[in-house]
C-alpha cells in the first residue's frame, strides 16, 4: 500500500470535495424522527433552499442520487406513451433520455456534435413541427459534465415560447446549481433537477426537484406509476410524508451548512469564483494544447462550463497511465472521458469546495503527469492560470 501525505485533490466533477464544516454538521446522534427539533429544522430548510434555485416554488427532497430525482421528475408529470423532446449534450441527456423510454414515455432525441452547446433554433424548429403538442416535456441538460459544455436555458425557453408550444421544460442543473446562475422563475424552468454532491458540496445521495405550479398541476392528472417521488403525498401536516418516510436527517443538516455557507460567500460570487477558476483551468489548457496532442472539447467560448473542463487526448496516448501517475504519485483524482469519450479525454472539475492554491497545484500536476507519461503538451500551464488570475485580479 502506498503511504499519502497532504490533501487528496478531488478534482473530479462529481462527487466534490466536502468542507469541513459539513462534515462536523453531519456529525451527530441519531435523533426522534418526527421530534419537534428536527421537523422546524427541516421544514426551515426546505424554505430557504428555494433562494439556491431562485424559485419561490416547492423543493422536494429524495434521499437518492440525480438519477432519482430525475425520475421523480418524469413520474410526477407524465403519462405512459407520452413524448419527450431531448436534445442530445453528452451522457447526460442520453441517459435520461434512455430512463424516460424505460418509463414507457417515447423520446425524440436531437443529436448533437459533443462540441456545442444546445441549438435553440433547432429545439423552435422541432415544437414548430409538433403540430398536434404530442411533446409534452423538453428534458435539457443545463451543464453536460461529459463535455464541459453549458447550454443557455433562457434562450430555450424563449424557443419553447416563440412556438407557442405547452410542453414543460424540465432542467437537469446537477452539475450547474450554485456555479452557474440558474434562474428557475425568471426563466420560467418547470422542473429543475438538482444534487447534493456538486456544487452544492455535500456527499452524495440527496437530490431535489423544483416544480412550480404548472407542473404540480399537470401531475395531479399525469398518470406514470410513482409512490416514492410522488410530489402530491410529499407535503402535508405530517412531516414524515415530507421524505415518504425517515428523513436523511444527518444529510439534512449537511445541507443547512451547505446553505449557510453558500449564503455567506453570496451567489454571485460563488458564480465568479467558478468562473475564475474555470478561466485559470482554460488558460493552461490552452498552452497545453499548444504542443498539438490535447485540446478543449468546447469550441465555443460562451459554452464553456464553469463546472468541469474536458479536455480531448489522441486515442493512440495512454490516458489510463497518466491518470495512474496522477492518483499514485500525486494523490491528485481527475475525471475519466466518459461515453464517447472514453479513453479520448480527461476532466478537471472545478466545481464546489474549490479555490485558487488548489487549481494551480492541480494543474503544476497535471502537468507533471503529461511528462512522465510523454504526452506532447505546451510547458507553462500553472504560469499561464497564474497570468489569468492576475489580470482577473487587476480588473
Ligand atoms: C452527476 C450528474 C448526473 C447524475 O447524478 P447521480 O447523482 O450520479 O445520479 C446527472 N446529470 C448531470 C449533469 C450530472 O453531472
Amino acid at each position: 500500500m502506498s503511504v499519502t501525505r497532504g490533501f487528496n485533490f478531488l478534482m473530479t466533477p462529481g462527487p466534490t470535495n466536502i468542507p469541513e464544516r459539513i462534515l462536523r454538521a453531519m456529525h451527530r446522534p441519531g435523533m426522534e424522527y418526527a421530534g419537534p427539533e428536527f421537523t422546524e429544522f427541516s421544514i426551515a430548510c426546505h424554505e430557504d433552499i428555494k433562494a439556491l434555485f431562485k424559485t419561490e416554488s416547492e423543493v422536494f427532497m429524495y434521499a437518492a442520487n440525480g438519477h432519482g430525482a430525475w425520475e421523480a421528475a418524469l413520474t410526477n408529470t407524465l403519462s405512459p406513451g407520452d413524448k419527450v423532446l431531448v436534445p442530445e449534450t453528452g451522457v447526460f441527456s442520453l441517459t435520461w433520455s434512455q430512463m424516460a423510454k424505460s418509463l414507457g414515455l417515447k423520446s425524440k432525441y436531437l443529436t448533437n456534435d459533443w462540441r456545442h452547446a444546445i441549438d435553440p433554433a433547432e429545439v423552435e424548429s422541432h415544437l414548430n413541427d409538433d403540430k398536434d403538442h404530442e411533446i409534452k416535456a423538453v428534458l435539457v441538460v443545463h451543464t453536460d459534465t461529459a463535455t464541459g459544455i453549458t447550454s443557455d436555458i433562457a434562450a430555450i425557453r424563449k424557443a419553447i415560447d416563440s412556438a407557442g408550444h405547452p410542453a414543460l421544460l424540465m432542467v437537469d442543473a446537477i452539475a450547474s446549481l450554485i456555479c452557474t446562475d440558474f434562474r428557475t422563475d425568471e426563466w420560467g424552468v418547470d422542473v429543475v433537477v438538482a444534487g447534493s454532491q456538486k456544487g452544492l458540496m455535500m456527499p452524495p445521495g440527496m437530490s431535489f426537484t423544483a416544480a412550480n405550479t404548472k407542473a404540480r398541476q399537470l401531475g395531479e392528472s399525469s398518470t406514470l406509476p410513482r409512490s416514492y417521488w410522488d410530489w402530491r403525498t410529499r407535503r402535508g401536516d405530517h412531516h414524515y410524508t415530507w421524505y415518504c418516510g425517515t428523513a436523511p436527517q444527518q444529510g439534512v443538516y449537511g445541507l443547512r451548512e451547505a446553505i449557510d455557507m453558500i449564503m455567506e460567500e453570496g451567489l454571485d460570487q460563488a458564480f465568479a469564483r467558478h468562473r475564475r477558476l474555470a478561466q485559470m483551468t482554460r488558460a493552461a489548457i490552452e498552452v497545453w494544447a499548444e504542443a498539438g496532442a490535447l485540446e478543449l472539447n468546447a469550441l465555443v467560448d460562451g459554452e464553456k462550463s464553469a463546472s468541469v473542463s474536458t479536455i480531448l487526448i489522441p486515442e493512440d496516448l495512454d490516458v489510463q497511465q497518466f491518470h495512474t501517475v496522477c492518483r499514485d504519485r500525486f494523490n491528485l483524482s481527475l475525471g475519466n472521458g466518459i461515453g464517447k469519450l472514453t479513453g479520448k479525454a480527461f476532466r478537471i472539475g472545478h466545481m464546489g469546495n474549490v479555490n485558487e492554491p488548489m487549481i494551480i497545484g492541480t494543474i503544476g500536476s497535471v502537468e507533471a503527469g503529461l511528462e512522465i507519461c510523454g504526452i506532447p503538451h505546451g510547458k507553462g500551464g500553472a504560469q499561464a492560470a497564474v497570468n489569468a488570475l492576475s489580470s482577473e485580479l487587476d480588473n
